[in-house]
């Protein structure tokens, strides 16, 4: 397929073909599972405000929907490619299977740097994204949510453009909407919380007590990595490295988290500028004398050569992919010396908010933030321990426990429907 030589896919079926390995998958259920069921291409042509129309690729990479409707975040971004919605598509089955949700896999991209576009035309983008969608979409079939550079208006949007095809009002086909339209509370808090409460886990499980000596390390503070470190800071941790796109920022006796993201909110959504720690590169921030490492930035930053070079305890992984194929080989062999808590299921918060966002809108019933914040507590707890088990079991590394976990509850998925015809 198109993808194979994508490096982003290549690593996701990789991954994917060793954990078959030791687990002994079903070979005829394995070959299934290394490719998505479906992709849509678009090019999706916009009128910009001074007139002129530029066209930009689109694509939505549905990969498995054996356990439920495909589901999975839409990313807009400059180099967004297929091959890496089609990776992102394949991590979302084993995300959502490993969390026990009743769903598949899916994800979507738009080639675009939002930031340099206005409201109204990223407004025109979407509508005309989900206009060409709208056959492959719906509560049933696929239902998208925010990632990268996307967020509560776009879902909107998209929300309107499918109603006003559909000629009624259809809030279950996405999730991550504002509250006013149906969307879940605590949804926007729910990847960076979701870290949090796992890698909380992680440290009970190592007999670490996080407290006032405890420095965390965040590798880009957008929507996840603040969310976490505001959780951190909440039980008593010390945020004193963090970054962004822009760089790097250190100070050790801790980043008033709240006052970060005022100031963020306040200068174009970025650190540049900000005074109350010193300047450092992106990669002192990975490689920090902290006790925990948040990744929260892309795929495919931590490579060998950083995996060596970490300080770290416990890491987080909040991006998807942060880590290479390389890197995690550096990283298995650190094992007794860092713990990982892998992307799977350290920032599977999101989508199981999400997974409660569509439940909520399916009942017509909605909770309170308390409810949905335990619930979401619950599952994350659930599911760490779940893949400890599976680790222990089959005496393998976290990620590979945390796949076989998810990619075992899809396969035998598959062999009790069976292959049409
Ligand atoms: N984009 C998020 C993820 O990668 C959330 C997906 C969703 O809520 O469907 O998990």
């Amino acid at each position: 397929m198109e993808w194979d030589n994508d490096p982003t896919f290549q690593m996701a079926q990789r991954q994917f073909d060793e954990v078959s390995e030791v687990m002994n998958l079903d070979k005829n259920v394995a070959i299934r599972l290394r490719e998505p069921d479906r992709a849509i291409l678009i090019s999706v042509p916009v009128r910009m405000e001074d007139g002129r129309v530029e066209v930009f690729d689109a694509y939505r990479v549905q990969h498995n929907d054996t356990r439920g409707p495909y589901k999975g975040g839409i990313r807009y971004a400059h180099d967004v490619t297929l091959g890496e919605v089609a990776a992102l598509s394949m991590w979302m089955t084993w995300k959502c299977a490993l969390m026990n949700l009743p769903l598949g896999g899916g994800k979507g991209g738009i080639r675009i740097e939002p930031t340099k576009y206005t409201r109204l035309e990223l407004q025109r983008l979407t509508r005309r994204y989900t206009s060409e969608l709208v056959a492959f979409i719906g509560p049933q079939m696929d239902i998208p949510a925010p990632d990268m550079g996307t967020n509560p208006q776009i879902m909107a949007w998209i929300m309107d453009t499918y109603s006003q095809l559909k000629g009624y009002a259809v809030p279950g086909v996405v999730t991550g909407k504002p509250t006013t339209i149906g969307g879940s509370l605590g949804r926007v808090e729910a990847t960076g919380r979701g870290v949090a409460y796992t890698v909380l886990e992680a440290a009970k499980h190592l007999n670490y007590t996080i407290g006032a000596d405890t420095k965390v390390a965040i590798q880009g503070f957008g929507n996840v990595g603040s969310h976490a470190a505001l959780k951190f800071s909440k039980v008593g941790a010390k945020i004193t490295h963090i970054s962004d796109h822009t760089g790097g920022l250190v100070n050790l006796k801790g980043f008033n988290v709240q006052d970060v993201i005022e100031y963020m909110t306040k200068n174009n959504g970025t650190l540049k500028g900000y005074t109350e720690g010193d300047v450092i590169s992106q990669t002192e921030v990975l490689t920090a004398k902290a006790d925990i490492l948040i990744p929260a930035a892309t795929s495919s930053q931590i490579d060998d050569k950083i995996a060596a070079k970490l300080q770290c305890r416990i890491i987080g992984e909040g991006a998807n992919g942060p880590t290479t194929i390389e890197g995690d080989r550096v990283l298995k062999e650190r094992e007794k010396e860092i713990f990982v808590v892998p992307d799977v299921l350290a920032n599977a918060g999101g989508v199981t908010v999400s997974y409660f966002e569509w439940v909520q809108g399916l009942q017509n019933f909605f909770w309170s933030a308390k409810e949905v914040n335990r619930e979401l507590s619950n599952v994350m707890i659930k599911a760490f321990n779940e893949v400890l088990e599976v680790k222990k079991q089959h005496n393998v590394y976290m990620r590979t426990a945390a796949q076989i976990l998810g990619i075992d509850r899809v396969a035998k998925a598959m062999l009790a429907r069976g292959l049409y015809p």
